[in-house]
């Protein structure tokens, strides 16, 4: 099959390879694991050759620092790679499970098969990691792949388009590049699982095509993630925790602190420690943090002004700058942005940001910041700054998230013992380590039974006396 035949060719081709990729699928199912082994060790030995490729890619795609692509972008596939490969002999073992004594005599089973052709459709945010790592879990997994990347990170998604040639037939793995139009032809065929990552709006249109042929979806969505700071946090250490994990990335991050919800007796003090952690952080150089060579640019013109509109919302509604604020539309440039008294029916508080500006509110109690998250959409990732143990059980006993972490943030993502995703409008299914193989895989029942012997005989029709005693006495012990 010609090379080329991954390039975005709307319609026929797009069907033909679907019908490819089904073949080679069936042919997959009947493979051990040494076979996907092999495929994950490649994709593992392209991207350690391939690191510089990474961070040049993704510099011109957002100016991200080429560290900030290794952490997180790089390692933390690379570190996606590395569990799957230790762990796939055991995940793919079929593993025996108890029975009820009504089955007595036979032998019950979990064998996790490939679910067939996947199709990925990825964010531009962190358009390596979140087109790759579903990847890896999916060819773990055993299936063929039809993936698509983000059309706003056109030099990464070329990237990894190039690295699927590479590497794989288009039978096998395909990278089809281009917008939602290709997504949506896409979207029309009859998948064996769809793993999205994107926003909830463009969620729901996924789930409503893949309702079409009853297609499984993990979707991997956003929304406000909140951060609770009460008055027993180290607010030093709270600060630089949170300056990390809100503007790496440029604040464009899934899981990046959205608001601030701080008791109000360490507010003052907050601000004043985030204003510090912002600065040596992202301006180490004392150069003003839009010379600085460790801060990312928005992805494009329209975030640029979407962000600014939100800002500008709020100000107008009365929020106070407290730092930041200065932009620059000719490189998407937006300094890591702090305000305060954000009235809680602005723009801002409503939909998520995705950007560098982080609203500060306040609290007297911590039942009112509960409440506060408890009248939103449940976030993907909820964080909490605290050392009191009685905050930390409230909050995780009366608030609903897809993550939480305790005196840290964004951090729960590297690891891949934790299932990673949402819950209701920040999505659903789990991905990472093995969360994400059986994202891509059938758990399949199995009973072996003996030939000739069954323990359910006794209660076969027709239905005697004796059967009708033998289900009685089903019905009062077993
Ligand atoms: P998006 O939903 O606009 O786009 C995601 C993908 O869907 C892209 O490949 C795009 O081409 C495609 N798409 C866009 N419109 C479509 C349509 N009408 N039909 C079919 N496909 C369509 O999201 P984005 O702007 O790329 O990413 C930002 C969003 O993703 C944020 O909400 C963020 O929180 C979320 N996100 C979530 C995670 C997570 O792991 N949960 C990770 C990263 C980003």
């Amino acid at each position: 099959m010609p090379a080329s035949i991954t390039s975005a060719k709307p319609g026929q081709s797009i069907k033909r390879l679907f019908k490819h990729q089904q073949n080679t699928s069936r042919l997959w199912r009947q493979e051990g694991p040494q076979a996907r082994l092999k495929r994950l060790i490649k994709l593992q030995k392209w991207i350690r050759e391939h690191r510089k490729d990474i961070q040049d890619a993704i510099y011109k795609d957002f100016k991200k620092p080429a560290e900030e692509v290794d952490l997180s972008e790089v390692y933390v596939v690379l570190s996606e790679l590395k569990h799957a490969i230790s762990n796939l002999r055991k995940w793919s073992r079929p593993r025996k499970v108890e029975a009820p004594l009504a089955l007595v005599g036979s032998q019950s089973l979990i064998q996790y098969e490939p679910k067939g052709v996947c199709l990925i459709i990825a964010p531009w945010n962190f358009p390596f990691n979140l087109s790759v790592a579903p990847l890896v879990s999916a060819l773990a997994a055993g299936n063929t792949v039809i993936l698509k990347p983000s059309e706003l990170t056109p030099n990464c998604s070329q990237l990894v388009e190039n690295m699927v040639l590479e590497l794989f037939e288009p039978s096998e793995v395909a990278v089809f590049q281009g917008d939602k139009h290709i997504a949506q032809q896409l979207l029309r065929l009859p998948f064996d699982h769809i793993f999205f990552t994107g926003s909830p709006a463009v969620g729901k249109i996924v789930m409503k095509a893949a309702a079409q042929h009853l297609t499984s979806v993990t979707l991997e969505l956003g929304g406000k993630s909140p951060v609770i700071v009460d008055s027993t946090a180290d607010l030093a250490d709270t600060a630089e925790k949170i300056a990390w994990g809100k503007f790496i990335n440029c604040g464009q991050t899934c899981i990046a602190p959205d608001y601030l919800l701080v008791d109000k007796e360490v507010e003052e003090e907050l601000i004043d420690e985030l204003r510090l952690a912002i600065d040596r952080l992202f301006d180490g150089e004392g150069l003003g943090i839009e010379n600085s060579t460790d801060y990312a640019r928005i992805i494009n013109r329209e975030h640029f002004d979407r962000i600014n509109m939100l800002l500008e919302d709020a100000l107008d509604q009365g929020a106070i700058l407290e730092t930041g604020g200065l932009s620059d539309h000719t490189d998407h440039y937006l300094a890591p942005t702090l305000i305060s008294r954000v009235p809680s029916n602005s723009l801002i508080m409503e939909k998520e940001i995705f950007g560098p500006v982080l609203p500060v509110l306040t609290y007297e109690h911590l039942e009112e910041a509960i409440s506060t998250i408890n009248e939103r959409p449940k976030p993907l990732a909820l964080y909490l700054f605290s050392r009191s143990q009685v905050h930390k059980n409230a909050v995780l006993t009366q608030t609903s998230s897809g993550s939480v972490a305790i005196n840290d943030c964004v951090v729960q993502f590297m690891n891949p013992y934790l299932p990673f995703g949402g819950t209701n409008h920040s999505g659903f299914g789990k991905s990472h380590g093995f969360r994400g193989f059986q994202a891509f895989s059938n758990e399949k029942g199995i009973v072996k039974q003996k030939v000739g012997l069954t323990s359910v005989k006794p209660v076969y029709p027709p239905y005697t006396n004796l059967v009708r005693s033998a289900i009685d006495l089903l019905l009062k012990y077993f």
